[in-house]
């Protein structure tokens, strides 16, 4: 009787120990915890080739221990390097094992007609096929699942939302709240509801446009009202950027960072936050 009890303790005292050991491993890496200041998603669009500037973005975020999303227009990547390369840097993994570069669906060919573009003043059947597209480079070309979209012009139409519909492994659309109006119930803002667990659609405000150049006094001055939002989203767009812009990302970066002012985190990794999930399976 008396061995059993030793033996009890002992196992108590081993396992109190170990669960002091995980709690500190998780207070000392914010990415690995709940975090309690602002968060930034930064959304790049129109990934086609990797270019210099793409390569030079990416590099910035992977050294800068940070994370982002990438729009990729899926008829761009044409050339076997780039396929490669992006396939390369959707592997590279943050400490929660997300991805450090979340790539996401920002249509097939990104139409420029007029008034019509890739997901507005197009019919559905049009809009299916495009998504449907750019959802199966995802899986059949890059061998990952694709979990988030993004409108190019960031125009959509009632039509975008049944599309959508169709694609349960899409849980995120980043959106323009003033031009895109035609979202409907199933997709729910973390700016105004508080998320379930069984909310799978979540919509997203882009808060700041930037196109082409990056410039950062704005962000700087509008910090106090930002920290006050549960997450930020960026666009960017580093195709276009020269090294002044890139200068003004890199301040960005340091300015976040800074005493903890934000965390980074990507679309569909926001989304796993919201459902009390910090690591990636
Ligand atoms: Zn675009």
């Amino acid at each position: 009787m008396k061995n059993l009890n030793f033996s009890i303790l002992k196992y108590l005292i081993i396992s109190l120990l170990a669960i002091q050991t995980v709690g500190l491993v998780s207070c000392e890496d914010l990415s690995l915890n709940a975090p309690k200041g602002l968060i930034i998603i930064l959304k790049a669009d129109d990934l086609g080739e990797t270019t210099e500037n793409w390569n030079q973005f990416i590099k910035i975020v992977t050294d800068s221990d940070i994370c982002a999303g990438i729009g990729i227009i899926s008829k761009n990547v044409k050339s076997g390097n780039s396929l490669n390369e992006i396939r390369r840097v959707s592997t590279i993994k943050q400490v929660n094992n997300f991805p450090v570069i979340e790539f996401w669906n920002h249509g097939y060919d990104h139409l420029d007609q007029g008034q019509n573009t890739e997901f507005r003043g197009t019919d559905y059947n049009y809009q299916l096929e495009h998504f449907q597209k750019t959802q199966k480079f995802f899986s059949d070309s890059l061998h990952i699942i694709c979990h988030s979209f993004g409108a190019p012009h960031n125009r959509t139409s009632l039509e975008t939302n049944k599309v959508l519909e169709n694609f349960s492994e899409i849980n995120v659309w980043q959106y323009y709240r003033k031009i895109e109006t035609n979202y409907q119930k199933p997709w729910k803002d973390p700016d105004n509801v508080v998320i379930k667990n069984s909310d799978k659609n979540l919509i997203l405000n882009i808060d700041y446009l930037f196109f082409p150049n990056f410039k950062l006094d704005k962000i700087v001055t509008n910090y106090d009202i930002d920290k006050k939002k549960p997450y930020i989203i960026i666009q960017l767009h580093p195709l276009g950027w020269d090294s002044e812009s890139f200068e003004n990302f890199k301040a960005m970066i340091h300015f976040y960072k800074e005493n903890n002012r934000a965390v980074f985190m990507t679309p569909y990794q926001y989304y796993k936050f919201l459902h009390n999930e910090y690591i990636s399976n």
